[in-house]
């Protein structure tokens, strides 16, 4: 699945990385680049054939990714298999997902009840409080067959 990622995201990704005080290599570039394009999520594998030939290897992905996760730049998501898979994590626009058990497509869906849970937990005197929670179904394609 390769992809040509505009210029702007490449800045956009290069000012990320050195709003986390990271020093900007191409690899990094490239791999936020293709995660601020594409919504994922992907696999490590999936990032390294998405950057094209040549771009780097799987080990500078696995590298960059583990960086990236460190600096909360990426999040891992959890999609009911071993896979590891990683999205760019915006914190303007949380989301959940719904993945399709047949297919295996993913839609976002862009509402969350959770935040009064969160209160709730904030109120108990938590702080840094996240969640993680995808769900899972068979899409109406899938259904029509
Ligand atoms: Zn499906
Ligand atoms: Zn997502
Ligand atoms: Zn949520």
């Amino acid at each position: 699945m390769k992809t040509t990622v505009p210029k702007k995201l490449f800045q956009k990704a290069e000012k990320l990385i050195k709003d986390k005080s990271l020093s900007v290599t191409e690899p990094r570039k490239n791999i936020l680049a293709f995660l601020l394009k594409n919504h994922g999520p992907f696999s490590m594998e999936e990032i390294h054939d998405g950057l094209g030939k040549n771009a780097c290897d799987l080990a500078t992905v696995y590298r960059c990714i583990v960086l990236f996760e460190n600096s909360n730049l990426v999040e891992r998501r959890y999609l009911g298999d071993e896979i590891l898979r990683y999205e760019y994590k915006d914190m303007d626009h949380h989301h959940h997902h719904i993945v399709c058990r047949i297919c295996k497509s993913v839609s976002k869906m862009k509402y969350c009840f959770i935040s009064e849970i969160e209160q709730m937990i904030r109120d108990k005197g938590y702080s840094d409080i996240t969640h993680s929670l995808e769900f899972f179904g068979v899409c109406a394609k899938c259904n029509q067959k």
